[in-house]
């Protein structure tokens, strides 16, 4: 099968031919965890682990790595405003992102490394990257030196001037140019540290990901991934740090990037402070529903998050649970499924795909109902059986909060204060808060 993939780097589309094709190796920037995830974090969760799902119906092996990233100044400042010890925040962010995958149905990848359980690995590189003169140590701070790597910029396309200009960069004094990054800087006493050659300390966030991709994927790889928001500074300085240290032409052969989620088309972010967490919507929609209003979107171009989308994906999903009743997953995935797929992932397609089989199985032609719930398990959706999700009582729709509203409004107007509390409390345990306005009653997700 000749698969497609937009490359970022070369800005175009290239047929996927893997280094090697006895194990096709894929790594994804994974969550900083401070707090919970919120949908837009969800969605590379989601691309790759399709992307992941495909390729292990095509390769014999796939070797898919995802890191976590469990040191950042983010954490530190978190920790503070919490009051709660470092590890605590991180064992426990760990924890509910890991369930909050388990609800999207994200696989488990193969590999989940922690950064902090891999600073040797990142200080060896750091010291390779100063030996072959890429590198420089200044009071404390050990910084990589854009000007020594003649390809610096070659993923986003941005020049040293527009970097500054743009602010993308922080300005340091101890830096020998404006555009020198990171790769070790001083902790305080007390503060989250290891002791190292360059002092006490902890990593810069980029160097993470160059040792961690070199330990359990090699120095070259074929797939690298992530939001596209990563690809300047995080994705470009890998690669430098990667290609100079171990003195390879490239990092990854092709690099993919997921498009944003917009609310009211202002990018989702925890900064914007627009977010909605998985958490959140789950207290509504079940995962796969998130899961399906995703991947209908293809993923490189933006996707608008609402509620109403949200509806309507559980719709369609009823729909293709109706006609795939009964049926057990096989090995015949469908052919235009599978090619959809193999154009540059193409998952908006081969839904429409699923819904032609859906329509197929309707006319009376049962193969469409089987291929539907078997093609389905590719893109991670039909997981469980038709009565199951019919019968599932953790979905909270529109229409229940609003009869549990009109059943609350009515036991008010008949001063039965004590089942109107009742309701209450009962939509504020699914996360609906409600406010009283002189002739309605509004409710809000907390
Ligand atoms: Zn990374």
């Amino acid at each position: 099968m000749n698969i497609e993939i937009f490359n970022t780097y070369s800005k175009t589309y290239e047929n996927f031919i893997p280094i090697d094709s006895e194990n096709v190796r894929i790594y994804v920037c994974g969550p900083t965890v401070y707090d919970f995830i919120h949908v837009g974090n969800a969605r590379p969760l989601i691309i790759f682990d399709v992307l992941v799902r495909f390729f292990k119906f095509i390769y014999p092996k796939v070797t898919y790595v995802r890191n976590i990233t469990d040191v950042d100044d983010k954490i530190i400042i978190q920790s503070k405003k919490n009051n709660e010890n470092i590890t605590d925040l991180t064992k426990r962010t760990i924890e509910a992102f890991t369930e909050d995958a388990k609800s999207l149905h994200v696989l488990t990848p193969d590999h989940e490394p922690k950064a902090t359980e891999h600073i040797p690995e990142m200080l060896k590189i750091i010291k390779t990257l100063i030996e072959n003169k890429n590198a420089y140590y200044s009071n404390k701070h050990v910084f990589f030196s854009v000007s020594s790597m003649s390809e610096y910029g070659s993923l986003s396309g941005m020049k040293l001037d527009e970097m500054i200009d743009g602010a993308r960069v922080e300005v340091n004094s101890l830096k020998k140019e404006p555009g020198d990054f990171v790769l070790w800087k001083p902790s305080e006493k007390g503060e989250m540290g290891w002791e190292s050659e360059f002092g006490y300390g902890r990593p810069g966030w980029h160097i993470e990901c160059s040792a961690m991709s070199e330990k359990f994927l090699g120095k070259q790889f074929d797939i690298h991934g992530g939001g596209l928001d990563l690809i300047f500074p995080h994705h470009e300085n890998e690669i430098a740090q990667s290609c100079c240290a171990f003195e390879t032409p490239f990092m990854a052969k092709y690099w993919m990037h997921n498009g944003y989620i917009t609310v009211n088309n202002e990018k989702m972010s925890k900064s914007e402070g627009n977010f909605i967490t998985v958490r959140d919507a789950l207290r509504r929609f079940s995962g796969e529903v998130i899961r399906y209003s995703i991947l209908s979107g293809h993923y490189r171009s933006p996707i608008n998050f609402s509620f109403e989308s949200l509806n309507e994906s559980k719709s369609a999903l009823d729909r293709l649970y109706r006609c795939s009743e009964g049926f057990e997953i096989d090995n015949n995935i469908d052919q235009e499924f599978l090619s959809a797929l193999s154009k540059d992932l193409n998952t908006p397609l081969a839904i429409s795909r699923l819904h032609e089989l859906a329509k197929e199985f309707n006319k009376g032609n049962r193969l469409s109902g089987q291929l539907l719930k078997s093609s389905s398990r590719i893109l991670g959706l039909l997981n469980v059986s038709s009565s199951e999700w019919f019968t599932k009582k953790d979905q909270i729709d529109e229409e229940k909060i609003n009869n549990m509203i009109s059943e609350r409004n009515k036991a008010r107007k008949e001063k039965d204060f004590h089942l109107a509390d009742k309701i209450r409390d009962e939509l504020k345990s699914i996360g609906v808060s409600i406010e009283d306005k002189e002739n309605e009653t509004k409710w809000r997700l907390d």
